[in-house]
């Protein structure tokens, strides 16, 4: 039988030794100069997924265009797309604009403070809802991400498959346990920088960890290898052709449907290789005659590895109108990078069109 909680002894002893080092090491960033909930749930909507690099720049960016929830819940979801281009998974986006939009409606803007009430609103999930409410109010709230989720299952040596049901349900267990009445949000944050620093997931620095005393994995030197890595999906193989159509100095680019997948954003015709492909099914009111290819690269979605070509084409004869699947739109050559771009478009722009 797996231990689920540590008893009241470690509790104390990882606090003792976690909270010190956090004073110390813990990293300078833009979001941790604040306890503004807006500011918060921001930098954490961004962080999911995201390396912190990449977020700080757009945090500040975002914050200027979009100073207050009020702000963020008038501005038209194209504003927002725009704004978040470049940190991928726009489905966030959305979400984080619909929130804005109910925050506003239901609680007149002003954020919930515990956890419960937070995980009410569409588009706030468990781990969310935990980060907000506890470094924001100071709530007893845990949460539980991808750092947190690995720490503890080293300190507690559970061999657990990550992702797994299992470690998620213990870890939220444990977490819970572990989160201290007062300023929980130092904790989660010292547990999620432990995991960010120095308890990595490939090489743990074990010999400069501040809690190796108390950890059990590594105690039974099996830290690297745990959590278990989850079996691999099978990877598809994709091959597609984007068009790059020109005209009087713009280019031809589709809006994808409203729903589904990469919603709303951005492409280029695109054409999948394999008849009958489902990821780009075939177009029929566009015919296009190929040119030269401009480019090739790799990218990846999900399962898929997808092969890129990018081709200069013309159009053939009318561009037929789409259906609820999207729409066609001419845009300036110069404004095409800064629309909601899907990944790939953002990659043609950057190769051909700069
Ligand atoms: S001792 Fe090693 S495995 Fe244990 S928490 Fe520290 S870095 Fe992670």
């Amino acid at each position: 039988m797996l231990p689920t909680t540590p008893s009241n002894t470690s509790r104390s002893e990882w606090h003792a030794l976690l909270l010190p080092w956090f004073r110390v090491a813990r990293r300078d960033l833009p979001w941790r100069r604040t306890r503004d909930p807006y500011r918060v749930w921001i930098s954490e909507a961004m962080l999911q997924q995201t390396r912190v690099e990449a977020v700080v720049g757009h945090y500040e960016r975002f914050l200027v265009r979009f100073p207050t929830v009020e702000a963020l819940a008038a501005a038209p979801v194209e504003a927002v797309l725009e704004a978040w281009s470049g940190l991928g998974y726009y489905r966030r986006a959305r979400a984080l604009h619909e929130t804005a939009r109910e925050l506003v409606a239901r609680h007149g803007g002003v954020f919930p403070r515990t956890a419960a009430e937070l995980e009410a609103l569409r588009g706030i999930g468990p781990y969310t809802a935990g980060a907000v409410a506890s470094i924001a109010h100071g709530s007893a709230d845990a949460l539980v991400d991808g750092n947190v989720e690995r720490v503890l299952a080293r300190w507690m040596d559970w061999p657990l498959a990550r992702g797994s049901a299992e470690l998620k349900r213990r870890s939220w267990a444990t977490a819970r346990a572990l989160a201290p009445s007062d300023d929980a949000g130092e904790w989660n944050q010292a547990l999620m920088e432990l995991g960010a620093l120095v308890c990595t997931p490939r090489l743990p620095k074990c010999s400069a960890c501040p809690v190796r005393s108390a950890c059990q994995a590594h105690a039974q030197g099996r830290a690297a290898a745990l959590p278990l890595a989850k079996p691999k999906p099978a990877t598809i193989e994709v091959e597609l052709s984007l068009h790059l159509v020109e005209d009087s100095g713009r280019v031809l680019l589709r809006r994808r449907a409203s729903s589904g997948r990469m919603a709303s954003l951005y492409e280029f015709p695109t054409t999948e290789e394999r008849p009958g492909g489902v990821l780009w099914p075939a177009r029929p009111e566009l015919a296009l005659a190929e040119d030269e290819e401009l480019a090739c690269f790799g990218h990846a979605i999900t399962i898929h590895r997808i092969r890129a070509r990018v081709v200069r084409a013309r159009l053939v004869g009318q561009l037929g109108t789409t259906g609820d699947d999207g729409a066609w739109s001419w845009v300036a050559r110069a404004d095409a990078g800064r629309l909601a771009l899907t990944g790939m478009a953002r990659k043609v722009v950057a190769r051909c069109l700069r």
